[in-house]
């Protein structure tokens, strides 16, 4: 049974009734725009193309905070529409994160379009099993049709539609979003190859809790919020157990400023800029590779756990990691290394897809601008600093299900 059998209606309202409830389609700028009833949802099922078996209108692939929001917006406009994940639940991408994750994002800004984030304490700080329900309920709240375990193992231009091999057959599309996630392929340094195989290597995305590590003292490289984090939780659970965290300092964001949570002070200024303007640019190119700043919160917490805060991890020594220390590159006696060393784009399986420097579809606020009816939500920086953030992708979702739209309207 795939999950959008199982999510189903959910208890405050079914799909019949959002849409009966959607006023005038809305374009990026709130107007309304003209869609013929086709593309409301009243046409016809897609004729299906050669070499698939079945066809929609829209595909989004995956269902995460971007795939969602934009079928939130999509429903709201009455289109034909499926989103496919590899995962089974809605929300897993949440659930297979370490144990104790916790949002750095305050609830208030954790929230989707439609639905706020549930919790009495706008500045709560949710774990990980609250974001991934949230997700899920918010899937059944507006009758998203989300059909989990299904991979779309590649995508390509077949005449004037789209074709998806996908782990249940293929499926043409008129148009497409891929919203798989600006955290896709991780990445560990080259150098981890020569480290002792004695050693437990694993990256963040791995790391469960500490429990998954070997005994002994561990390194964690990469010192940004998830790194931060994690050495944290590994010293707690053990304080007899010596912890490093090792990485270029990304700099510090306090937790409250005047009396207020930083993220009621960056709502609506810093993360609110777009990427196109000059601010943006120069933000970008500071923070693109170097980590996200972390909260002084975190960093309280992880200077009261007892971690050892060290510099860069250069490269292996003697098969054991060495690291920046003063002016010395000692190698550390470690049993375990956990890898906070973040991802790279991979959009590989979309068959002859242009890529910029970065490995990342060339687009304009998320519309691939050499394949027409291919979008990308849920990227760093795809209109804006906020753009990967839950608090922020809703407003690059909107915009892209009203292109999808007009697209619609127009063809
Ligand atoms: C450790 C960590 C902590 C974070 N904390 C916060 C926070 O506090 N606040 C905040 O706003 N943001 C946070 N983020 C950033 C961001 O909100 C999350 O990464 C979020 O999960 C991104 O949502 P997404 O929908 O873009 O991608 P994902 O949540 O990764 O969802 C993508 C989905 O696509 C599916 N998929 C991928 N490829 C395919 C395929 N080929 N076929 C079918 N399905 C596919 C996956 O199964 C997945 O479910 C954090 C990120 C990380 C890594």
């Amino acid at each position: 049974m795939s999950s959008a059998d199982s999510l189903g209606p959910g208890p405050h309202s079914t799909p019949t009734e959002v849409r009966s409830r959607v006023a005038a389609p809305i374009d990026q700028c709130g107007h309304a725009v003209t869609v013929k009833a086709s593309a409301r949802g009243q046409r016809a099922t897609p004729s299906i193309p050669d070499g698939a078996e079945r066809a929609r209108d829209v595909v989004v692939i995956g269902a995460g905070q971007a795939g969602l929001a934009t079928g939130y917006f999509l429903r709201r406009l009455g289109l034909d529409f499926a989103i496919l994940d590899a995962h089974l639940r809605v929300g897993d991408a949440w659930r297979h994160r370490w144990d104790t994750l916790r949002l750095f994002t305050p609830a208030f800004y954790s929230g989707l379009p439609g639905m706020a984030f549930p919790s009495a304490d706008p500045d709560h700080l949710a774990t990980r099993d609250e974001a991934a329900d949230y997700l899920e309920s918010y899937a059944r709240r507006f009758g998203l049709p989300v059909e989990g375990d299904t991979s779309v193992r590649t995508l390509r231009r077949a005449d004037g539609h789209f074709l998806l091999d996908t782990s249940h057959g293929p499926i043409a599309a008129e148009q497409v979003v891929v919203a798989t996630g600006a955290f896709q392929t991780p990445v560990v340094p080259a150098f981890s190859a020569d480290l002792d195989p004695r050693i437990a290597q694993l990256h963040s995305s791995q790391f469960t809790n500490p429990e998954s590590l070997a005994t002994g003292d561990a390194l964690v490289v990469g010192a940004g919020n998830s790194g931060t984090q994690i050495a944290t939780d590994i010293k707690e659970a053990e304080p007899m157990r010596r912890v490093w965290l090792s990485g270029r300092d990304t700099g510090l964001l306090p937790r409250r400023l005047l009396g207020r949570d930083i993220f009621r002070w960056l709502a609506p200024t810093i993360l609110r800029v777009r990427t196109e303007s000059r601010m943006g640019r120069l933000i970008r190119t500071r923070t693109m590779g170097r980590g996200d700043a972390v909260l002084s919160d975190a960093h309280e917490r992880m200077v009261a756990a007892g971690v050892e805060r060290v510099g860069r991890t250069v490269g292996v020594r003697d098969d054991r990691p060495a690291v920046q220390i003063g002016s010395g590159e000692p190698a550390l006696e470690v049993a375990s290394v956990v890898w906070c060393t973040g991802y790279r784009p991979d959009f590989s399986w979309i068959e002859g897809l242009p890529v910029d420097e970065h490995d990342i579809p060339l687009h304009r606020r998320g519309e691939v601008t050499a394949w027409p009816g291919l979008y990308v939500v849920g990227l760093h920086f795809l209109s804006r600093l906020s753009s990967s953030l839950m608090g922020g992708v809703g407003d690059d979702a909107r915009h892209v299900a009203a292109r999808i739209a007009s697209r619609r309207a127009s063809t």
